[in-house]
């Protein structure tokens, strides 16, 4: 194929009928771009049935949308979310009014009410935690005119260290139990009582699933009434499932107070592509440096100027097609399935623990064998023994896929 590309080339360079007779000698053989691209479908259809160590749903629907996306001929434009879709109706070429739906669909799941709601699409969790941080500390700063202290525990995902510094801001690493959690008693001792504070709660660490104690905290800060406080959720994947389970009020801020949270949109929810949402309330947008642009009507609070069109189009397309009732029965099946794992893996005396509200099973590593063949990331806690594999136990993994796992684990513990 390479070979054909080359002589086509050439022969281009030589001469015109040459090129047609080049051309006609390699136009039965396929198109070798395609050929390409078929090797990298096989390779994902082969590899995504055993993905157990990262939290996405390989169970993405969205071949209506697609279809729709080339039989409209929607496709044949670049559509553009730049601007605040909340202050832009109307414009064009843009999808901000589906955009809105989407933001409005989710904010009361957490608790937002619709009149006190601001957020929008973002391009990942990463990028909703970037909001998040700079949001905080600008409205922290303008309450106080001091710059705030950003607490984060040490097992939060590091995209929250990484933004801290990108933003040039002061961190506080919190040491966190053997279970991921921040541990109260030394957030108390760094907590620096004349500076506001930016608390980043872990809901769902990478690794363990662990999830900060947001009331224990909470008890200390009322300790420091002077103290300032922005709390934003870092929710990426347990955000997308907690609200349609009986857990739902833990990412609840009429329960738990915070001001901001970050969701990510291709861990739970099914989009085939990196995508998130940031919710926050009107007082924190209308706390920020506005940046007014007049060319998109005003002010542009957010980070980002371009953004997709076609994100917020797929979300949109999964809560018209999956909705609360799918997603409900998705979050079920899949804590269902965790906690199915965990309890057969316990059952063979394998070392285990899940945090209860949590869809990630972690456990002591197997044989090298079976963690490369379901690809299990690696960590290492000796608090637990050593070390440590997990699985997140998505939509797409399935009880048999699971029992599979199983039997290998059985057969190697012989
Ligand atoms: C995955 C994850 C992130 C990063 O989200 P991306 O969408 O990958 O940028 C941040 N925080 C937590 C808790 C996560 O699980």
């Amino acid at each position: 194929m390479l070979q054909c590309r080359t002589l086509k080339k050439t022969a281009g360079i030589l001469a015109v009928a040459m090129s047609l007779s080049w051309g006609a000698a390699c136009a039965a053989s396929e198109d070798p771009a395609r050929d390409r691209l078929d090797e990298y479908a096989a390779y994902i259809r082969e590899h995504k049935i055993s993905d157990f160590g990262y939290p996405a749903n390989h169970d993405v629907q969205l071949e209506g949308f697609y279809d729709w996306l080339v039989e409209s001929g929607a496709y044949k434009a670049m559509s553009n979310n730049a601007g605040d879709p909340f202050q832009i109706h109307g414009g064009h070429l843009n999808a901000l009014a589906f955009e809105r739906e989407v933001i409005d669909f989710f904010g009361p799941r957490y608790g937002f009410d619709l009149d006190n709601l601001w957020g929008l699409v973002t391009f990942s969790g990463t990028d909703g935690n970037d909001h998040g941080i700079y949001f905080g500390s600008k409205y922290l700063e303008k309450k106080t005119k001091k710059k705030p202290i950003v607490y984060v525990s040490d097992a939060a995902h590091y995209s929250n260290m990484r933004l801290v510094d990108l933003q040039n801001l002061e961190l506080r690493l919190i040491p966190s139990d053997a279970h991921g959690r921040m541990i109260p008693e030394e957030f108390e001792k760094a907590l620096v009582t004349d500076r506001p504070a930016l608390i980043v709660f872990a809901m769902g660490t990478t690794f363990k699933g662990g999830i900060d104690d947001q009331d224990a905290i909470n008890k200390i800060l009322a300790k420091y009434p002077s103290v300032e406080v922005y709390r934003h959720v870092d929710a990426a994947l347990f955000g997308g499932y907690l609200p349609w389970t009986t857990f739902k009020n833990a990412v609840n801020r009429k329960f738990h107070p915070f001001d901001s949270i970050a969701v990510s949109g291709h861990k739970f929810f099914g989009i085939d592509e990196p995508a998130g949402i940031f919710l926050t309330t009107m007082e924190v947008k209308q706390n920020q440096n506005p940046f007014n642009v007049t060319y998109l009507d005003g002010s542009m609070p957010m980070i980002n100027c371009s953004r997709s069109a076609l994100a917020p189009l797929k979300i949109w397309w999964i809560i018209q097609h999956v909705g609360a009732e799918g997603f409900t029965q998705q979050a079920y099946g899949m804590l269902f399935r965790a906690a199915w794992l965990e309890s057969e893996l316990r059952q063979m005396g394998w070392p285990v623990w899940r945090e209860k509200k949590s869809n990630t099973v972690y456990f002591k590593r197997p044989p090298e064998a079976i963690a490369t063949k379901y690809d299990l990331a690696p960590d290492h806690d000796d608090r637990l023994g050593g070390d440590l594999s997990h699985i997140v136990v998505m939509q797409h993994v399935t009880q048999e896929h699971l029992q599979e796992f199983l039997d290998d684990m059985a057969a190697a513990a012989k």
